[in-house]
């Protein structure tokens, strides 16, 4: 018998490691393919040197001319290290990265002069034909415009033999079509806003900010061994499969040694990463058997989110290299650990602080305690929309699961820093007493720096936690853009210390309050006001669920009623006033992750019906077939009064097989009956609930007979590729 599954698994039985070319040291090499600061030097006029600079530092725009000579330098470049293309690089709302490729190469009309061609225009702006991208009907068909426009703040890298520029994807009206562009938006925002604030504590704070360092979840698989499954080719996840009988119990696959083949793919993805600058730092297994982990040195936000988008094309591309397959989906494997991507965050001036640092004085302490508190406020505020930043049909399945977060957002700070709020909270109204002043610099903040060495108290059951100098938000999920994420983080941040900035300022010119006391009191109400989104215990126990609903936390636990909140009053008010996206935008964005989210589910419940229906039935027919053979031989020898005995096992079993296979076909064809009552509804809210509610709980019974039938039916008959196959490389 010749299935799929054993020519994969003959294919994977002869793998060798693949070798992997020493580069140079990683310090020499990284950057190579990125247009630095050192290639600019070397590349641009002094003119447009400085011109790059201002605008990635001051937001200053580039004019046509000096767009001209930095395009020119840029080619020069490129060039020198083989490119033959260029690309506008961008994000688009499908998840993936987009890109365009023409050539540098051009002749004049007669076909003479070949020049290799590239000029300001083409850097500062292209239009692709981008009629097929998500918009959520800001775009008509008959006015497909997009535009895409180069965004300095990220350097052009090379991949390949092509030039790609990052740039953000809008609408000919303006409109985002992108990530980046909110994302951009909301970098500003805070930027603004927490200048604003420290210059309470630092008046030469020019610029704050936001850094992002992500930590990247992911399982390998073998390629052939992946590409026999129709299911993780289709949906990146296994639909169907039962349990191996090893799985992660012996959790001995945790920061165990690292397969070769894995560790040779590492290193060779590890190569690329350094030549485009992305700096990549640590890899090592995480809880599930072929699951694997990166993270880099945090980065400013945009290039981050940047780094991240690019890293997931080149990792797939590498792994393709080695015969492995990707699979960034959150929960490819039922019963075996599932994938995020930690948000690391905090704010750095350009002074050279990290704001979520506890200082060493008590002046750099109070600065701590108000970006501290304030992002506390803001989750606080905003955790509907917190919720609704990682809300998507892959994630749902990590999201309150006892492995991940749940879908409840709260704030985790340790113990240390519990006290802290406590004890500034007890600190009476108004004016503080010169007692109670060195009492807060004693006791509370000169307490502070030790929190950096305090590395064991974490939680890893929360959703958002302080982990020493930064918050981690993680519940995100592994295949996300993480722009998703950061633009909400940073913009409810910014709303936040834009209202403390009115409410000390108020304190201080109608109050007559110093600096000092107007801040700490300020500080003190929002402690005593946000208690509810505070919570240290376990966040995967029922308790909690219980607790928090007390507390009035919302808890949605599916991606089509999270996802709301994104276009709440509230919401949309935070985004419109800090410029982040106008309501259209907003709207429409709502109306693409709907979308998204029913086609998702749409896609897994035929790919669902297809296997079930042509792989599983047909085989478990085969092998009942076999069985019925046999008993018909029991029969012939036994003789029809005898024979029942010695078959009593086999019929049981046809019986059994029998069961499954009805219960399947019954189940395929209402599932098949949701999905056609879903595709009906008229609204992508409707549709979204329908086929959530209606279509989705499928899922789960149809897997359930099937894997039933994966336990009953001759191995080596059964041709889908079984997860012990799949999940354990060596
Ligand atoms: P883990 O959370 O796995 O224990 P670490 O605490 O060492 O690991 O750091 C995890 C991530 O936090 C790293 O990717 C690192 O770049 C990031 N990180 C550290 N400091 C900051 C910061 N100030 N801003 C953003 N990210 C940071
Ligand atoms: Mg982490």
């Amino acid at each position: 018998m010749s299935t799929f599954r054993f020519q994969a698994l003959q294919q994977t039985a002869n793998r060798k490691p693949v070798k992997v070319e020493e580069l140079d040291r990683k310090s020499i090499i990284f950057g190579s393919n990125v247009f630095n600061d050192k290639a600019m030097r070397q590349f641009l006029t002094p003119d447009a040197y400085q011109a790059v600079k201002n605008a990635m530092q001051h937001g200053t725009k580039i004019d046509r001319k000096i767009a001209d000579y930095v395009a020119m330098g840029m080619k020069e470049w490129a060039l020198s290290k083989g490119v033959t293309h260029y690309t506008h690089w961008f994000q688009p709302l499908t998840g993936t990265t987009a890109e365009k490729h023409d050539a540098f190469f051009e002749t004049s009309y007669d076909g003479s002069d070949p020049v290799e061609k590239f000029g300001g225009s083409q850097l500062v702006q292209q239009e692709p034909d981008a009629s097929s991208f998500p918009n959520g009907g800001i775009r008509n068909t008959f006015e497909a415009r997009g535009y895409t426009a180069w965004d300095p703040t990220s350097p052009a890298f090379i991949y390949g033999t092509t030039l790609c520029i990052p740039t953000v994807f809008i609408s000919y009206t303006g409109e985002a079509l992108d990530y980046k562009t909110p994302l951009l938006r909301a970098l500003h925002a805070v930027d603004e806003a927490a200048t604003e604030v420290c210059r309470y504590f630092d008046k030469n704070v020019k610029k704050v900010t936001a850094t992002l360092g992500w930590e990247q979840e992911y399982f390998l698989v073998d390629a052939a061994l992946a590409n026999s499954r129709p299911d993780i080719t289709l949906t990146g996840r296994t639909l169907l499969g039962h349990t191996s009988a090893k799985g992660q119990q012996l959790e001995d696959h945790y920061f165990g040694s690292i397969p070769t083949r894995v560790l040779n793919y590492m290193r060779d993805l590890e190569n690329e990463c350094m030549l485009l600058g992305i700096p990549v730092k640590t890899r090592h297994n995480e809880v599930a058997p072929n699951q694997f982990e990166l993270a880099p040195i945090f980065e400013e936000t945009n290039l981050a989110v940047d780094h991240n988008s690019l890293l997931m094309d080149v990792m797939q591309k590498v792994a393709e290299r080695h015969d492995f397959k990707v699979l960034f989906h959150e929960k490819p494997f039922k019963g075996v650990n599932g994938s995020g991507k930690h948000n690391n965050w905090s704010l750095a001036t350009d002074t050279g602080v990290n704001l979520l640092g506890p200082g060493k004085t008590p002046m750099s302490n109070l600065q701590f305690l108000t970006f501290f508190i304030n992002t506390i406020k803001a989750v606080y505020t905003h955790e509907e929309l917190m919720r609704a930043s990682i809300a998507t049909a892959t994630n749902d399945h990590r999201l309150g699961a006892n492995e991940a977060p749940p879908a409840i957002i709260s704030v985790f700070i340790g113990q240390q820093l519990t006290k802290v709020l406590e004890e500034l909270e007890g600190v009476s109204n108004g004016k503080l007493s010169p007692e109670e002043k060195t009492d807060l610099k004693l006791n509370v903040v000169g307490k502070l720096p030790d929190v950096l060495l305090d590395n064991t108290d974490r939680n890893r059951t929360s959703p958002f936690a302080f982990t020493g100098n930064k918050f981690e938000f993680r519940a995100v999920g592994s295949s996300a853009n993480c722009a998703n994420a950061m633009t909400i983080v940073n913009s409810i941040v910014a709303k936040q210390l834009k209202e403390f900035k009115v409410a000390v300022d108020a304190l201080i010119e109608e109050k007559g309050m110093k600096k000092d006391d107007a801040i700490f009191n300020v500080l003190r109400e929002y402690i005593k006001e946000t208690k509810a989104i505070l919570f240290e215990g376990d966040g995967y126990s029922e308790a909690w669920e219980k607790e928090a609903a007390k507390r009035g936390l919302s808890n949605f636990k599916t991606t089509p009623s999270a996802l709301k909140a994104k276009v709440s009053k509230q919401s949309l008010e935070l985004f419109e006033g800090l410029g982040v996206m106008n309501h259209v935008e907003a709207e429409a964005r709502y109306e693409i992750e709907l979308e998204e989210y029913t086609k998702k589910i749409q896609i897994e419940g035929r790919v669902l019906g297809d296997i079930a229906r042509n792989h599983v039935i047909p085989t478990a027919i085969r092998y009942q077939n076999i069985l019925i053979e046999n008993v018909k031989g029991l029969k012939e020898i036994f003789g029809a009064k005898d024979f029942e005995a010695v078959a009593k096992e086999q019929i049981t079993l046809i019986k059994e097989i029998s069961g499954h296979i009805s219960e399947i076909n019954a189940k395929v064809e209402d599932m098949t009956e949701a999905r056609k009552k879903a595709n009906a509804l008229t609204s992508a809210e409707e549709m979204a609930h329908a086929y959530c509610d209606n279509v989705k709980p499928y899922f789960d019974v149809i897997r359930e007979h099937a894997d039933k039938l994966e336990l009953l039916v001759d191995d080596e008959i059964w041709t889908l590729t079984k997860y012990r196959e799949l999940l354990f490389t060596r």
